[in-house]
């Protein structure tokens, strides 16, 4: 989305050379981008997925996880959402845990593919190679990856892993699953491509089923909040004090997220708010500001890459009230705000 539909051409940007503000400020700017995004009715809610199109367009909540374990919260941040894409940043981060840094980088790869989540076509323009993990033939491969010597350890390993990333015992939303697994076409003809390339190395129904799991855990804003506190927090869970990945599995995967996190999308989404993050089709977004916040929202209307609409404006409003954005330095002999 560009400035003017984020909403944000007249919020001064902060630098992202000090601290994040007291919480009270916190507080205060949380509800200005929540009121800010309420209005927007842009976009609209998934329905490839059949169970999707049941969700309420307006549900809005968006939730400020910080370093040191305070939440700050506004709107409906306890509904609950299926994290579907979103997935595939922590189990990607839990599969780098196991396998190096080396090896996902080979095997799984690190670039954007510029087209669509569910492209086959991206798979066959580079040789089978996946490239980005952050889209469906990547992350079907990643999950391909996962250790376990059944395919029951295997999801354990996933479901116990997004625990600890949120701080709680997650679950599954049965009716999503089932819904996905009936509908899954696409899915499986990524995942039988990726096989004859000799690209996936387990069975790839099984690498399909167990992706299609991940995407039906049940969430809601304020888990995906500490879950991006934890990536924002070297690894740390900023709530449970849980170490759940490395600073350096942090690193790789914040970084694979600032290039392909929304999707053919991801180029604006840094120009604009310049700040690793992911969406799902379900409405949600995890945005990470390194040693800093992690920010949960949830709003199911969709641009038409699949990134919710109002999620990315009240990001945006966050990022440069906030002072999150990456890239925005001040002179350090002149500590005035550079607007
Ligand atoms: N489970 C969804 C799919 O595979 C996830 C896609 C998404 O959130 N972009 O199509």
């Amino acid at each position: 989305m560009r400035e003017s539909e984020l909403d944000v051409e007249d919020v001064p940007q902060a630098a992202a050379t000090g601290e994040v503000p007291e919480t009270a400020r916190i507080d205060d700017l949380l509800a200005a981008a929540h009121d800010r995004a309420r209005v927007h009715t842009e976009g609209t809610v998934a329905d490839y997925i059949p169970i999707l199109a049941e969700a309420d367009p307006e549900a809005f909540g968006v939730c400020v996880a910080d370093v040191d374990g305070g939440l700050h919260e506004v709107g409906q941040t306890r509904r609950t959402f299926s994290i579907q894409s979103i997935s595939k940043a922590f189990v990607y981060a839990l599969v780098c845990g196991q396998l190096g840094h080396q090896e996902v980088f080979d095997t799984v790869g690190v670039n954007n593919t510029g087209l669509p989540f569910n492209s086959v076509i991206a798979v066959e323009l580079n040789d089978g190679h996946p490239m980005n993990p952050m889209v469906n033939a990547g992350a079907i491969a990643t999950t391909a990856l996962v250790p376990g010597a059944t395919a029951t350890e295997r999801w354990e390993f996933i479901r116990a892993g997004l625990s600890r990333f949120a701080g709680r015992d997650l679950t599954i939303d049965d009716e999503v699953y089932r819904s996905e697994m009936a509908t899954n076409g696409r899915n499986t003809a990524i995942a039988e491509l990726l096989a004859s390339y000799g690209r996936i190395r387990s069975d790839p129904d099984e690498a399909v089923d167990i992706y299609t799991r991940q995407c039906a855990v049940s969430i809601d804003a304020r888990d995906l909040a500490v879950m991006g506190a934890t990536l924002a927090d070297g690894g740390v869970n900023p709530v449970t004090g849980v170490r759940v990945v490395s600073a350096t599995v942090c690193r790789d995967t914040l970084a694979v997220l600032a290039a392909s996190g929304l999707y053919e999308r991801s180029g604006e989404w840094l120009f604009e708010i310049g700040l690793p993050g992911k969406s799902g089709v379900s409405g949600g977004l995890v945005t990470v500001a390194p040693g800093k916040v992690g920010i949960g929202a949830y709003a199911p209307r969709l641009d038409s890459a699949g990134n919710s609409v109002r999620g990315q404006i009240a990001t945006a409003y966050l990022s440069r009230a906030l002072g999150l954005n990456i890239f925005a330095s001040a002179p350090h002999t002149n500590q005035e705000n550079p607007g």
